[in-house]
């Protein structure tokens, strides 16, 4: 009987593991050998950085051995190793919050779980697929006792203490009937040349070469060592050496991505600065993006050596999704966490990799659009995963702004699929002056909006930004600019400003009002409404906008737009001072010109109330009051 238990999430986590993840169960080496992995780096790091570590001779590197009658495999590293605490705190609890994310999607469904598992990693449990009982054995750096943690996977765990020459962890598999396949050299050479190719430290292997007489038996038999990876930090092999399916199985291991990457940029620089960055962009947005405590995907190197997985300011947060290496030769190897981001060096590193990124999006982006089948796909998944962070690069990174602005993508109601503003621009007519927009719902009430009538009637394009970050990002972007070649084989560049057509002041080149004459006879029920609704408007107007509908709101220019207001109220945010709309009527429609010849005050106030009240709905705003919507309506109907 075990003497501590397991945090009740890990017993649900094994649960899963062992009955999802079944047919894949080979990545339980990939998880230990990274966990080793990660043990040396973690120990390499401290080596050169800390003076207390520095006595430490240390030669990393990974074993593995095997025995098929004892059913036995084992992996050990002699990198930082474990405490108690450590073993307690780290298999004994979901110690990654990513787990517990993870965790939380948990569906009854196997098959989807075992996708979501490849994106998580799950670690050292996928051990337990093949084995009935996982023995560690672990001696911290620096400290002299050793434990042996020990576990059947269900009943918790035993810790006590133990020992071990020198620090490092040994974990030990005691392998179940299907674990027993394992037990052999082809089958770990295999899996190790698959997965784990490419971890920067020697794995070793250690198994028995037999001599066989001429019966088939065995005749002697010779224990050898040898390594089986390559052990050759990827990133800094020449990439004529590279084939695609080396950079794939490298971003595997890297990213805890069972998909290959949707596309890579392997960069070397030589200059002023000397350093190499192998990026990548996953072909699924990773599982944590929307997370405020999302883990970064960019892993920082110093010549080689490893200094941190775990630093979020290595990439702008609207690049968050890019995973990959960064290996300066000029930063200092004991440079302290702390004061990485106040290093000029990295500082200038992180710029020239966020432009290249940007130029190279832009590259795929401009191949997809000249009709590069093979582009279009990738530019279509791309887009599709990554347009919504690109977007909230609009307003964070204000020196990067004119790249982005030529990334992300837009619906419109011009075209089909996804529209550019440069799109945008080339299909303006000659006379028109701004780039027009209407946000502030979902693609069907945007759509649907009376507010484009004359927009469409002119034939003016209109984007639909249907996303909830464009009502944020948009406004902020005010305007958008391109170099253009010029005739003259000079380039100019030209601006155009943004404008929301739920806006006042958006309507400026719909036209002139109405006539005359006709705007005088409408001038009297504009007054009957406007001391109507009395404060629920800013203002009534008579509307160049509309077409078929009688009413529409908008907001002033200066002011935020209804829904956002609305948005940010339930958002929490009570101080938000109320936000009136102004109403805009059809003076050609039917039920305003009723109102011509009516003095009965409460039909003027209830087809006032009906004009405001179905202009609100349209654009998706909640009523305050439907009741008196209803009522109101229902008296109308009646004649
Ligand atoms: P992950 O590696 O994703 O964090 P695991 O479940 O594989 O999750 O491991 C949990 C933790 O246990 C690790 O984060 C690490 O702190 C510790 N650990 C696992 N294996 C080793 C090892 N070989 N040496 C030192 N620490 C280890």
């Amino acid at each position: 009987m075990a003497q501590r238990q397991f945090q009740t999430e890990v017993n649900q986590l094994l649960n899963l593991i062992i009955h999802s993840l079944y047919s894949n169960r080979e990545i339980f080496l990939r998880e230990l050998v990274s966990n080793a992995s990660d043990a040396l780096d973690k120990l390499k790091y401290l080596t050169v950085a800390d003076e207390a570590y520095k006595s430490i001779s240390f030669n990393p590197r990974i074993d593995i051995t095997f025995d098929k009658d004892a059913k036995t495999l084992s992996i050990a590293d002699n990198g930082i190793g474990m405490n108690e605490q450590d073993l307690t705190e780290s298999l004994g609890t979901i110690a990654r919050s990513g787990t517990r994310a993870f965790l939380e999607k948990l569906s009854a469904d196997a098959k989807k779980d075992s996708n979501l598992i490849g994106q998580f990693g799950v670690g050292f449990y996928s051990a337990f697929m093949v084995a009935d009982k996982i023995e560690v054995t672990s001696r911290k750096a620096g400290e002299e006792k050793a434990c042996l943690w020990s576990s059947d996977g269900k009943d918790g765990y035993d810790i006590e203490e133990a020992a071990r020459d020198s620090q490092g962890t040994t974990v030990l598999l005691r392998l179940n009937e299907e674990g027993l396949e394992f037990a052999n050299r082809w089958s770990i050479e295999d899996i190790i040349k698959r997965y784990s190719n490419h971890v920067a430290f020697p794995i070793y292997l250690t198994y028995d070469e037999n001599e066989y007489d001429d019966k088939g038996k065995v005749k002697s038999s010779k224990q050898k060592t040898d390594q089986i990876n390559s052990g050759a930090a990827l990133w800094r092999r020449p990439k004529s050496e590279l084939k695609d399916a080396d950079y794939a199985e490298f971003y595997k291991q890297l990213g805890h991505d069972s998909d290959d990457p949707l596309f890579y940029i392997h960069t070397k620089a030589e200059g002023t600065l000397e350093y190499t960055t192998l990026f990548y962009i996953p072909k699924k947005a990773p599982f944590d993006m929307y997370n405020v405590d999302y883990k970064p995907g960019v892993k920082l190197y110093v010549k080689r050596v490893f200094i941190t997985d775990d630093d979020k300011e290595l990439m702008p947060t609207y690049l968050r999704f890019v995973r990959g290496v960064i290996d300066s030769e000029d930063l200092p190897l004991n440079v302290s966490r702390e004061i990485l981001q106040q290093n000029k060096v990295l500082v200038n590193i992180k710029n020239a990799s966020v432009k290249k990124l940007l130029t190279e999006f832009k590259t795929l982006a401009d191949s997809a659009a000249a009709g590069n089948g093979e582009a279009k796909e990738k530019w279509e998944t791309f887009i599709g995963q990554f347009n919504r962070p690109l977007k909230e690069g609009l307003y964070q990174d204000w020196g990067n702004r004119e790249a982005l602005s030529d990334l992300v993508r837009f619906k419109s109601t011009a075209a089909e699929g996804w529209t550019s503003l440069a799109d945008y621009v080339s299909r303006m007519k000659a006379e028109q002056k701004y780039i027009y927009y209407i946000t502030g719902g979902d693609e069907k009430t945007l759509r649907s909006s009376p507010l484009l009538e004359a927009y469409r009637a002119k034939e003016i394009e209109v984007l639909i930004m249907d996303d909830e970050i464009d009502d944020i990002v948009i406004p902020s972007l005010l305007n958008y600019r391109r170099e253009q070649g010029g005739a003259d084989g000079k380039s100019e560049s030209q601006t155009w400003e943004l404008k929301a057509v739920n806006r006042s002041g958006a309507d400026e080149e719909l036209g002139e009002k109405k006539d005359r004459a006709a705007e005088k006879e409408i001038r009297p029920v504009i007054e009957k409404i406007k001391k109507a609704l009395g404060d629920r408007v800013k203002e009534v107007k008579l509307s160049r906008r509309l077409h078929d509908s009688p009413s529409c709101i908008v907001a002033d220019e200066k002011d935020p737009s209804i829904q956002m207001a609305q948005m940010l109220r339930a958002m929490g945010q009570t101080d938000m001072p109320e936000v009136k709309p102004i109403l805009e009527v059809n003076g050609g429609h039917p039920i305003v010109a009723s109102l011509k010849n009516t003095e009965d005050e409460i039909r003027i106030a209830d087809v006032s109330s009906v004009l405001l009240d179905q202009a609100l709905l349209v654009e998706g705003v909640k009523l305050k009051d439907p009741a008196d919507f209803v009522q109101r309506l229902n008296r109308l109907l009646a004649g």
